[in-house]
């Protein structure tokens, strides 16, 4: 992990998860996300003595696994706020509902590991904290209430709003929980203007509209495989078969309610628009494009 300036007072160490850092005052900083595990976790608090920066607080932008993985041991050392928004701080607090979500019940066990449910940590509302030289905005669709956060020196931190090219092309679906939500947000990133773009798991940029189509392309191609897979009467399983085929993935545990609940985005915004609805017949749904 290394650390690298971007502004004035805003640095990113850049990792498997991008965390951010911004400089409050003279010797306190903000950190933005805690990446994976403990282990990330103290590698963060290394490189923050190594500058002989004090921790003022967590910032967290969702309640992922991989972005939250290292705020206990962070705030048990450093006896620091966390502040994470709306259902993303409810999860941080309780970080087994990522589990029940993913699952739709009490989980089994197997889904239960640090890429799913992450130590849970104490967190306060940012809305009601004002930061001095930052501001937080909404960034629907890739999670429930997921934050962006622009720093006094013209630095965005974007979270999981945009996936890099690398990521798409090796994993093609990525996570998303409410499509319409994730286009709209493509849509506003669009206007923003900054000096530094910090999404979570790509390169640092100065110009993200390339990046942008990217995903929008990305995410209009899978709404059309949905809609092609329906064209004839199609279980839940079977879609959910037939894209891990397309696009060579492979299936396991992990992947089956991950990808499975990213597949049921795809499916809520294509009923949504009307180009499918679903049936029953012989206890069992059925999922078809409407003509
Ligand atoms: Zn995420
Ligand atoms: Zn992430």
């Amino acid at each position: 992990m290394k650390l690298e300036k971007l502004g004035e007072k805003t640095y990113c160490i850049k990792g498997r998860t991008n965390i951010g850092i911004y400089k409050s005052s003279e010797n306190e900083v903000y950190i933005i996300d805690t990446g994976i595990d403990k282990d990330t976790g103290i590698k963060i608090l290394k490189i923050i003595k190594e500058n002989n920066w004090k921790v003022k607080g967590i910032i967290n932008t969702h309640s992922h696994a991989d972005h939250i993985g290292g705020n206990k041991v962070i705030q048990d050392r450093e006896n620091c706020l966390v502040l994470a928004h709306g259902i993303e701080k409810a999860v941080i607090e309780n970080p087994q509902i990522e589990a029940s979500f993913l699952y739709g019940a009490s989980p089994i066990d197997d889904i239960c590991n640090k890429f799913v449910v992450a130590p849970e940590s104490k967190a306060l509302e940012i809305d009601d904290y004002e930061i001095e030289g930052l501001k937080h905005f909404l960034l629907k669709g890739h999670s429930f209430e997921m934050i962006g956060i622009k720093t006094s020196d013209d630095v965005y931190f974007l979270g999981d709003a945009l996936i890099g090219e690398e990521m798409i092309n090796k994993h093609q679906l990525f996570y998303i929980f409410d499509v319409g939500e994730y286009l709209k947000t493509l849509a506003f990133l669009e206007t923003l203007e900054g000096r530094f773009f910090v999404v979570s798991h790509a390169e640092v940029m100065q110009d993200i509209k390339n990046l942008i189509n990217i995903n929008r392309k990305k995410v209009e191609e899978i709404c059309e495989v949905v809609c092609d897979i329906c064209k004839e009467k199609r279980t839940f399983e079977e879609i959910l078969q037939t894209i891990f085929e397309r696009y060579h993935l492979y299936m396991n545990i992990n992947q089956y309610y991950l990808i499975g609940t990213v597949v049921k985005a795809y499916l809520s915004y294509v009923i949504k628009l009307k180009k499918v609805t679903f049936t029953f017949e012989n206890n069992k749904m059925f999922y078809e494009i409407v003509n």
